[in-house]
């Protein structure tokens, strides 16, 4: 298993390689190369599957490599590298033809992808407002019309945003539920957008593989309250939970991944 390391945000330039970020699929989620990562651990995901990525072709379909895809979505994620190393996601509703994309860095290779699909673009998704998330909004917008989100306590420093979100906000993208959720630290008003129908969730430069986005604006407390809350409540991350093995009959024996297959099989089914 190989490990990108993170964290090499420099404030200077306020580069934020999101190699290691950005997308982390949930348990039970089919992947064809990140259907490891949650037997290792909390949101153990993206490293491998990225870094295998990097030397191929200029646009990936994550439907073919990192799917996100269930009985009950019609999303389709896929990858767009930019600038050196660095990735924006495409996101594209199959029933609806909608598109939009998460965090681009630069427009080039988001009209690229768009061009080769005859696709336009609706929506611009922005985690956090550093320039390596946002530097493609004011171009695509302009080409496109596209409605830029954001972060409502950054919302003075995210190029043309129109909508504001903030945490709890339930926000919809053709048809798909968006959950907000503040993740601040890297920065004051970061944000990630958990897709739940997908089981996918996009956390910017907040939490990487076996590591976080370093804390230019926060404290560290805001991180590890975040993480806190999630490895309280998520089901997914509780596989020893007594309380949830016997609600669900996972026996004692189960080990983690075994229990884990079963909580997701239960969640698919609510
Ligand atoms: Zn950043």
């Amino acid at each position: 298993m190989q490990m990108i390391s993170k964290a090499s945000c420099a404030v200077a330039s306020v580069r934020c390689s999101r190699v290691r970020s950005g997308l982390c699929v949930r348990p039970g989620v089919r992947q064809l190369c990140l259907r490891k990562g949650f037997l290792y651990g909390f949101m153990h995901l993206l490293s491998m599957p990225f870094k295998t990525l990097r030397g191929a072709s200029r646009t990936l379909r994550v439907a073919q490599f990192c799917s996100v895809s269930n009985m009950s979505s019609s999303l389709q994620i896929e990858l767009v590298p930019c600038l050196r190393d660095n990735y924006a996601y495409l996101l594209h509703d199959v029933d609806t033809g909608t598109v939009g994309v998460v965090d681009p860095s630069e427009s080039v290779p988001i009209i690229d992808a768009l061009s080769r699909k005859n696709q336009n673009l609706t929506y611009i998704l922005n985690t956090h407002h550093h320039h390596d998330h946002t530097g493609g909004n004011e171009q695509l917008k302009a080409r496109y019309g596209a409605k830029v989100i954001g972060p409502g306590i950054d919302r003075d420093r995210i190029p043309g945003i129109d909508i504001v979100l903030n945490d709890g906000d339930k926000w919809m993208f053709a048809g798909h539920k968006v959950v907000v959720m503040e993740t601040p630290g890297h920065t004051r008003g970061h944000i990630s957008f958990y897709f739940p129908g997908s089981g996918a969730i996009f956390t910017g430069d907040t939490l990487f593989s076996l590591s976080c986005g370093k804390l230019f604006e926060g404290t560290p407390e805001q991180i590890p309250t975040t993480l806190k809350v999630e490895k309280a409540c998520n089901p997914f991350l509780r596989t020893s939970s007594t309380e949830i093995r016997q609600s669900l009959n996972i026996p004692v024996t189960a080990n983690d991944a075994e229990a884990l297959g079963v909580i997701r099989q239960a969640k698919d089914n609510f």
